[in-house]
Parts: structure tokens; C-alpha cells; sequence
């Protein structure tokens, strides 16, 4: 790839949020030469409205080499972190320390179960711990009588999301990736020499292109004989003031930031496209964090919100590239924040030209021609 010419770049990233600011720094990592174009906060970021979470545990139930693909994921977290401080002089806030599925019932207890002895069974190296009441106690002392036990593995994590995009961005463009912001990209011609992007404010050309629109890969996809059937799903938050450090680990519900609030997560919606909060859930997700910990019952809530995931008709990711125009990808997931270092490390050098990750094969679209029926499988 050139490194210096002042000619159209090697490769157009669409979408600059987690998934394709972490592509796009990947990439320049690799020595390419990028432009990311970016629509305007009139779209839809799920990026700037998630949990946090590092998640592994229990993902891939259903397709072993998803749960392979996010592992790999947390395991080169640190380094994509420590690149991160080194370049773009940002702290995440990446912490590792394992993560807990808090249960409320026994058949949750018993489900939690049945999954992740199914992932180890398939996986081989996938440490986990099923705890009841009291041996969670002694780990997580703050927990409520209503909590029946948890599932606890070690590769569980959680990062600072919005420090995540800033320190993307920051690394990305110190490296040389041209980001153009409020420009959206309308639609995509494949030529001879390489894709013409046609934007609103001008037209932009590269021998390659990256689909990584979020849920706008759904109308781009096909300008390139590209498939990305992904659909909103809604997820609303409530964060809370700063406390005293209470909880060291992170859980599916409820964790607590590098700042000291409390988040309290997080809804599935079937909504539309509708990103508006509702106050019925909102009370259910702030009666779910109370139970699990009931000291939560006396903080002060400062903010909610509501955004829209990005989801497949499975809930797996989707990484393509197109046999009709080689050299147009689609990257798109519904957790960009787990996967931001697969996406940086081991994704950007396969569109580079490099060899394909080998759990890749599993997240191609054509796998919706032949399952169109899919059940969605959901895992945070
Ligand atoms: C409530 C909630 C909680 C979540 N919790 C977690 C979690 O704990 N852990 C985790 O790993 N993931 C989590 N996620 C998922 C995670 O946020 C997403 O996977 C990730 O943000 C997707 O990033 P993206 O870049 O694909 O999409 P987006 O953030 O939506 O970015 C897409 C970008 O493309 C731009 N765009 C769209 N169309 C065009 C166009 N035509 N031209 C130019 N630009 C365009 C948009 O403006 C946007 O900036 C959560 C999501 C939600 C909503």
C-alpha cells in the first residue's frame, strides 16, 4: 500500500464510529492510507449510546466461532489499550477483572449453566464458575436476598466506550486517517480502478471500500453485491451520580465507571427506529440494578438515554467481502466494543490483503440465503 502519495487513498472507510474508526486505525496501522466518511449526529450511533462491556462470556451459543472470535478479541484488548495511551494519549479504562451474570431464579442459574458447559465443551479453554447465593456474597458483598446466584467467568471486561471512540479517533488521524465528518455517503460505483463514493458534499474514489455504516450497511450493501440484513434493536441506560467505589467487577446490568457512576443496563427492544427512552422500562432496568444491590435504592439517577443496536437476524456479526467487486467489505456487529481490538488487529490486515482469520467464513452473509428462518440468538 502507498504510504505517501496525495492521491485518492488506499481505502474508504463509511462509518466512523467504534466499528469503523477501529477498522480504520487498524488499517493505518498496516501502513494504508484511509478516509473515513462520517454522517452527521442526524444518524444513528449506537456507538455514543452503549454499556461498556468487554463481554465473552456466554457469546458464540449457537456458533462456536463467534465465541472463538470475541475471546481472541478480549485477549488482544490490552494492547489495542496500550496503543491507545501511547498514541492518542487516552486511557479507556480497560479493566479485565472477570464479570458476573447476575441470576434471579433458579431456571436462570440452571440456563446459565447449560450455555457456557456448552461452550466449554466446544471451546476446551472457556473457564467459568456457577455460584450460588452465599459464594457470591463473599465476592460481591453488596448483592440483594432476591439474587439466587451467577455465572462468573475471567475473560470478562469493561472499558470507558465514549474515551474508546475519542482514543480512535485521536490514534486514527495521528496516523494519517483523513476523517470527514457530516459527510454521507449516498451511493457506491464499482469501476475498473477501484469504488467511487458518491457523498453529499463530493464524490470520493479508492481501490478499496470498508462498509461499516452501522445500521446504514443495510442500504449500502448492495450498491457493491454486498447482503447486510442488520435491523435496529433498542437498548435504554440509566446512569447514576458518582459513589463511593462499591463494585470492582463488572456485571450484565449493572457496573460501575471509571468515574465513579453507577450504569444501569440495558433493555432489548423491538422498536423500530425509535431511539426515544420509555419511562416503563426505564423503571424496570432501575428495579433490576435495586435488586440486584440495594443500596442502589438510595443514589441519584443523572442520565438515561436510548440507542439502537445493530443487529443481524442471528445476532452474529457479519464480515464479508464481495465476490461481484472484490475489494468492497462490510464489517457489522452488535458488539463493537468487545470486538474492537479483532477489528483493529486481526480484520484490518485481511482487507489489506492479508489472510482471512479463520473464524471469519462463519459470519458471511450467505449464511441468511440458506437459514433465512434464523431464531435470533441473543448474547449481550
Ligand atoms: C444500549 C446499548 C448497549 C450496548 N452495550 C454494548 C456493550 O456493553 N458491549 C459491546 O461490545 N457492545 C455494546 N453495544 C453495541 C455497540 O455499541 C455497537 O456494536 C457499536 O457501537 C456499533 O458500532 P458501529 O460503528 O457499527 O455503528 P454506529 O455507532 O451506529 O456507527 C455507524 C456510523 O456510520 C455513520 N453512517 C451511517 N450511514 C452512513 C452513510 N451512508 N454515510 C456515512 N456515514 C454513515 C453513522 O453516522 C455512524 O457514525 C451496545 C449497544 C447499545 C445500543
Amino acid at each position: 500500500m502507498t504510504q505517501n502519495s496525495t492521491a485518492s487513498p488506499d481505502v474508504l472507510v463509511i462509518g466512523g464510529g467504534l466499528v469503523g474508526s477501529a477498522v480504520a486505525y487498524g488499517l493505518a496501522r498496516e501502513g494504508a492510507r484511509v478516509t473515513v466518511l462520517d454522517e452527521d449526529d442526524g444518524g444513528f450511533r449506537a456507538s455514543r449510546g452503549n454499556f461498556g462491556l468487554v463481554w465473552i462470556q456466554g457469546k458464540g451459543y449457537g456458533l462456536s466461532p463467534y465465541a472463538r472470535w470475541s475471546r481472541s478479541s478480549a485477549q488482544r484488548w490490552p494492547l489495542l489499550a496500550q496503543s491507545l495511551v501511547d498514541e492518542a494519549r487516552v486511557d479507556v479504562a480497560l479493566r479485565q477483572p472477570g464479570g458476573f451474570h447476575i441470576c434471579f431464579s433458579d431456571e436462570e442459574l440452571a440456563e446459565r449453566h447449560k450455555r457456557l458447559s456448552t461452550l466449554q465443551a466446544e471451546i476446551g479453554d472457556y473457564p467459568f464458575e456457577l455460584l450460588n447465593h452465599s459464594e457470591l456474597r463473599e465476592r460481591l458483598p453488596g448483592i440483594g436476598p432476591a439474587v439466587v446466584g451467577a455465572s462468573y467467568t475471567p475473560m470478562d471486561g469493561h472499558v470507558n466506550p465514549l474515551k474508546l471512540l475519542r482514543a480512535l479517533h485521536v490514534a486514527m488521524q495521528r496516523r494519517g486517517v483523513r476523517l470527514v465528518s457530516g459527510e454521507r455517503a449516498e451511493r457506491i460505483a464499482a469501476g475498473p480502478g477501484g469504488f467511487s463514493v458518491q457523498g453529499r458534499r463530493g464524490v470520493y474514489h479508492a481501490a478499496r471500500v470498508v462498509l461499516a455504516a452501522g445500521l446504514g450497511n443495510r442500504a449500502l450493501a448492495p450498491h457493491v453485491g454486498l447482503n447486510a440484513p442488520v435491523a435496529p434493536n433498542r437498548g435504554q441506560v440509566l446512569v447514576s451520580e458518582r459513589v463511593e467505589p462499591f463494585l470492582r467487577y463488572p456485571t450484565i446490568n449493572v457496573r460501575q465507571t471509571d468515574e465513579g457512576t453507577v450504569q444501569f443496563g440495558d433493555s432489548m427492544e423491538e422498536a423500530g427506529f425509535n431511539d426515544f427512552t420509555t419511562t416503563p422500562i426505564l423503571r424496570q432496568i432501575a428495579a433490576r440494578g435495586v435488586r440486584a444491590f440495594p443500596m442502589l435504592a438510595h443514589v441519584r439517577l443523572v442520565r438515561m438515554w436510548a440507542a439502537l443496536r445493530v443487529y443481524s437476524p442471528d445476532g452474529f456479526p457479519i464480515y464479508d467481502q464481495s465476490e461481484a467487486h472484490p475489494g468492497a467489505f462490510v464489517v457489522t456487529c452488535h458488539s463493537g466494543v468487545t470486538l474492537a481490538a479483532a477489528h483493529a488487529l486481526r480484520i484490518a490486515p485481511w482487507i489489506t490483503g492479508g489472510p482471512m482469520p479463520a473464524e471469519l467464513p462463519a459470519f458471511s452473509a450467505r449464511r441468511f440465503a440458506t437459514d433465512a428462518a434464523a431464531e435470533p440468538i441473543l448474547a449481550h
